[in-house]
């Protein structure tokens, strides 16, 4: 564990396309910084294996590609940001994906320090989404070929049966892919403008990406 800068507070969104490896990333950062991670994707995931009501609402949508109304995903981000453990930082994953969620961020007054965009070019998330495996017990996110456990079919951290999420499916990747680009990759300029964007090229390997984005972490929390 490193201690954070105490003048700074690590407000941490990672954007990019589906599977550009930031579950991955944010878990890393978030064990090595001590902050929480939020991962929108797998509050919904969640709720769908236990069959809540936000499940039910939610199911549709994913299994499709699509996302999730942005009123509904709002309020939630809102509820866990106003937790205690969020006061000195966390980091977002999957969250904002709209320009609305975007604006709903600002409004509530939480201040962004930085915003990593880890860079996939589409055809490679097509080719990786074909070897990612998730774990059915605890959400962990494994590949067979650039991150695999020792036999691909438990996971190493809970011992849980690994799966193929089922909006991993090809024909899913693609509508995923394309929401991606008309919904989400606006937020880049977005977050320009803001002066607060930083982008890592996602490597093949995740040791390498991670270089890359604690590179990214460390030259914030110095400068
Ligand atoms: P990935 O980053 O690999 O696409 P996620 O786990 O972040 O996977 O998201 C899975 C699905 O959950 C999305 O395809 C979408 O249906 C829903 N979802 C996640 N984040 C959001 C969001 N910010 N707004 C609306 N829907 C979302």
């Amino acid at each position: 564990m490193l201690c954070n800068n105490k003048n700074k507070q690590l407000k941490l969104i990672f954007l990019g396309p589906p599977g550009a490896g930031k579950g991955t990333q944010t878990d890393i950062v978030s064990e090595r910084y001590s902050i929480p991670a939020i991962s929108i994707g797998a509050i919904l995931r969640d709720a769908i294996k236990n069959q809540t009501e936000l499940g039910k609402t939610a199911a549709k949508y994913v299994e499709s590609g699509e996302l999730v109304p942005d009123e509904i995903i709002i309020d939630i981000i809102n509820e866990r940001l106003s937790k205690d453990d969020c006061k000195n930082g966390f980091i977002l994953d999957g969250y904002p994906r709209t320009k609305t969620q975007a604006a709903a961020l600002d409004e509530s007054g939480t201040e962004i320090s930085l915003v990593i965009n880890i860079f996939v070019d589409d055809n490679d998330i097509i080719r990786r989404m074909r070897g990612r495996r998730v774990c059915s017990s605890c959400g962990a996110t494994y590949h067979i070929k650039y991150n695999p456990t020792s036999d691909n079919k438990t996971c190493s951290r809970c011992g849980g049966a690994l799966i193929r999420r089922e909006d991993d499916e090809p024909s899913v990747v693609e509508s995923r892919l394309k929401v991606y680009h008309e919904q989400t990759e606006p937020l880049i300029k977005y977050y320009e403008e803001k002066g607060i964007l930083r982008t890592v090229i996602g490597q093949e390997k995740l040791e390498d990406t991670t270089a890359l984005t604690l590179n990214v972490i460390e030259n914030y929390l110095k400068g």
